[in-house]
């Protein structure tokens, strides 16, 4: 095992590092309580990035040790997986924090947040504040109320020694930034130091854990399948005149099924439709009971 980078966050930066496939990088409390704001990009193809929405549906609110983050739509693959995890409070519920917000909410009108601190240290790769991403927060203690679904956060619990380690899939840009919101409970009002380490992953590491570099999915659209492969830079937007729409699939074909219920089916289906809430028709009540039987046996929530 090789340490390639050791580096210590102070209070108000942030680092943007290379991970190679097969790597660790690691982000370790020195204090303790002390949130921290990661964003990632494909290293060789910056428009593919960490997405927290495709991560939150396959592992939930608060990804933590075994669970992989995921890479944007229409990539849309596991960049990393979270090997260590010592005191499991993440949050993909947030956004980054924003100057924007700390001038509406306090009227403060310099504030360090992540958006700018994670904006100059992706600048070190040519990155623009607009690939700035909703990033993965590392020790954001967060709670929803099932009934309104309003979103908060709690005391930050983690203590100093506590890290979150992940190995990259493919290679990668990371960028973790000290989360400047000391106003709020999300790293106990004050702000600490963190460490950034990467390292290369154990032989048994690699085994447990690395995905193989050649599973991909059929309709997983990389650049070579785009009808336009150029990333644009006239930020005006303007109507292409020899535009002809040719979306996937379209138009819909759609066939009749016949399907035969014994009496025993037919008066489950009667009781089903009287109960209400199935649909009104018998096609209905027999299509939500088939779909609903289907995600049961036959869908796999985590590919
Ligand atoms: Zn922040």
């Amino acid at each position: 095992m090789t340490i390639r980078l050791d580096h210590v966050l102070e209070p108000g930066s942030g680092k943007a590092v290379e991970v190679r496939r097969g790597e660790v990088v690691r982000v370790e409390q020195l204090e303790g309580g002390q949130c921290a704001d990661f964003n990632a990009f494909n290293l060789h193809d910056y428009r593919e990035f960490f997405h927290c929405g495709r991560t939150r549906v396959l592992h939930g609110m608060f990804p933590t040790a075994g669970d992989m983050l995921w890479s944007a739509p229409p990539r849309e693959r596991p960049m990393f997986t979270i090997i260590a995890d010592t005191a499991g409070i993440n949050d993909l519920s947030f956004p980054r924090c924003t100057g924007v917000l700390f001038e509406y909410a306090w009227g403060y009108e310099t504030h360090t947040n992540c958006q700018d601190i994670l904006a100059e240290a992706e600048r070190e790769y040519g990155l623009t504040p607009d690939d700035v991403h909703d990033s993965f927060n590392l020790w954001m203690n967060t709670k929803i109320d099932a009934d309104t679904g309003r979103l908060s956060v709690e005391r930050n619990t983690s203590q100093a020694g506590d890290y979150v380690e992940l190995v990259a899939h493919f290679d990668c840009l990371v960028v973790v930034s000290v989360c400047g919101a000391d106003v709020f409970n999300t790293s106990n009002f004050s702000l600490k130091p963190l460490r950034l380490a990467v390292r290369t992953a154990t032989a048994d590491e690699r085994v447990e854990w690395l995905l193989p570099e050649a599973r991909r999915f059929a309709n997983q659209r990389v650049v070579e399948d785009f009808k336009i492969k150029e990333i644009r830079t006239e930020r005006e937007l303007s109507r292409d005149p020899t535009y002809v729409a040719d979306f996937p699939g379209f138009p819909i074909r759609t066939t009749s099924v016949e399907v035969e219920l014994t009496d025993d089916e037919y008066r489950q289906l009667e009781a089903l439709r009287s109960h209400g809430g199935f649909g009104a028709t018998d096609g209905e009540v027999l299509r939500h009971a088939f779909f609903t039987w289907c995600l049961d046996h036959w869908m796999q929530p985590h590919p």
